[in-house]
């Protein structure tokens, strides 16, 4: 059984749904120049009932109000900004942050009446508001090994696919193809 004091900060372990939404929500934060880490995702209900005891009948302050959180449901995630020392101290970041979660229809918890700014979550209805049509390939980096290499790339639903022949470049393989498998191998 999972450490209940330990907080899991994997995006796999949210639903699939919560997936794509966190990882779009990462792509979009990244690209508006905000330095987002994850502190937590899924959480269990015996992790949820232990953080409820705190500030309750445990010593501490109160970190919940909820023994029902969309965390246990797979369908929440909670941030900092990736800086230390100023991990929950900068406003504007979790502002603007909220402000990239709207334009992906995801929830902030920072407009809640009660309100929790590092909470993000969607609801089962949620969709990508990004359309499959706009897919398109465009020329981005990649960095490997701190060297800039020019790959074509298409990104969607937060994740990004890089051409094999690229991938390839950058990692000095050798590319061929056994029928439609790309074949990446040492030179
Ligand atoms: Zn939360």
């Amino acid at each position: 059984m999972s450490d209940i004091t330990k907080a899991c900060r994997d995006i796999q372990e949210l639903s699939a749904q919560a997936q794509i939404a966190c990882n779009l929500f990462m792509a979009e934060c990244k690209k508006a120049g905000l330095n987002v880490l994850i502190t937590e995702t899924y959480r269990s209900q015996s992790r949820q009932n232990w953080l409820y005891e705190q500030g309750r009948t445990r010593d501490g302050n109160i970190v919940t109000w909820t023994k029902n959180s969309n965390h246990t449901g797979r369908m929440a995630w909670d941030i900092c900004k990736n800086v230390r020392g100023q991990e929950y101290s900068d406003a504007a970041f979790f502002t603007k942050c909220g402000e990239v979660a709207k334009k992906l229809g995801i929830t902030w918890g920072g407009t809640w009446s009660t309100p929790d700014k590092p909470h993000f979550e969607i609801n089962k209805r949620w969709k990508s508001p990004i359309k499959e049509d706009t897919e398109m390939v465009e020329k981005d980096m990649l960095i490997v090994n701190g060297k800039e290499f020019t790959v074509e790339m298409i990104r969607k639903d937060g994740y990004t696919y890089i051409k094999t022949q690229d991938i390839g470049k950058a990692l000095e393989l050798k590319v061929s193809n056994q029928g439609r498998i790309p074949v990446l191998g040492k030179k």
